[in-house]
């Protein structure tokens, strides 16, 4: 029987394909970027070739896999596998779901990148064997996702975990989903950038400001952690901000959900790294209940990159068992 799965992550700036064996062990990978398409077929004819490519590397056969898992931002209708909307890629209503089994023959499903970067960290990385999980990936924006009882939960809606849009500061900044103060709007790296921005206009000296010349400019996380190791204050005190706001909305979850692990990922955090954590977890504690703060573990992704082509093909894994 075949059972080998392919997984594909498709992102913002690249999409990443990865076969993976019966074990969950990743046999090859494939990657291209994702910048500048046209149109949604192009995207879609760059996954398909990505997978391709991936299955070649892997030295099998289309006919040797068994489904294939694909995870992706925004909105995704779970039960269709159609994209119903994405932010930066050209995808409006799109049938990903259909058109990849379609293309490979191959049962597909299509996932949340977040749910299933959170779902890749429970079955392969750090959150291993855990029941309960809450994963917050702090990047350009900030995603989450829940595992309770040991699956992924979704809601009854489907559109559960948006960690990122828990309001922190009522009327503050507006969110790009239309909101005022969501964490997104507060503690990713699109809000740090905004912050810097807005002070270095009303005359405070960074040295950033060379990076910031168009309103389009947005800092990248090695761009931050320079500026804030040279101890440029400006940055240090907009990040440090950052991580105490994502603690606080962090803390709040702990009171509601009361998990077992918290996944701390995302390009943010993967830039920063323990430091950035540490403020987080401490700012976090310090509002949760004594109850909700005493076992958690507050922890750093471990799986980069990989997380989300894991996860989605051990989605997709799943789904074949029923
Ligand atoms: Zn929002």
């Amino acid at each position: 029987m075949s059972s080998h799965i392919l997984g594909i992550d498709l992102g913002g700036t690249k999409v990443l394909a990865a076969v993976l064996d019966a074990e969950g062990r990743i046999l090859a990978r494939a990657r291209a970027k994702t910048r500048g398409w046209r149109d949604d077929e192009e995207v879609f004819r760059t996954i398909i070739q990505v997978g391709h490519r991936a299955i070649e590397h892997a030295g099998i056969a289309v006919d040797q896999l068994a489904a294939v898992g694909i995870c992706a931002p925004g909105p995704i209708d779970f039960d269709t596998g159609y994209i119903i909307e994405t932010a930066n890629l050209k995808f409006k209503n799109f049938p990903l779901g259909p058109r990849t089994a379609e293309e490979f023959g191959r049962p597909t499903i299509v996932e949340n990148d977040v749910n299933a970067g959170v779902y890749g960290e429970l079955k392969a990385g750090v959150a291993q064997g855990a029941r309960d999980v809450l994963g917050v990936f702090i990047g350009t924006g900030i995603g989450g996702g829940l595992i309770v009882n040991g699956a992924l939960y979704r809601g009854s809606s489907t559109g559960a975990g948006e960690v990122g849009h828990i309001i922190v500061e009522a009327g503050g900044p507006r969110c790009g989903c239309g909101n005022r103060g969501c964490l997104e709007a507060l503690a990713s790296r699109t809000a740090i950038t905004r912050d810097i921005r807005k002070a270095i206009k009303r005359g405070k000296r960074s040295s950033v400001a060379k990076l910031l010349t168009k309103e389009t400019d947005l800092l990248s996380g090695k761009d931050l952690k320079a500026a804030y190791d040279s101890g440029d204050e400006l940055v240090r005190n907009a990040v440090n901000r950052a991580a105490r706001l994502a603690g606080i909305g962090i803390g709040s979850l702990l009171n509601v959900l009361g998990p077992e692990i918290v996944v701390l990922g995302g390009g943010v955090v993967e830039a920063f790294g323990d430091d950035f954590v540490g403020r987080i977890e401490r700012s976090a504690r310090d509002i949760a209940f004594e109850i909700n703060s005493k076992k958690v573990k507050i922890t750093r992704a471990e799986l980069g990159d990989d997380a989300g082509v894991i996860g989605a093909a051990m989605l997709a894994r799943e789904s074949l068992e029923g």
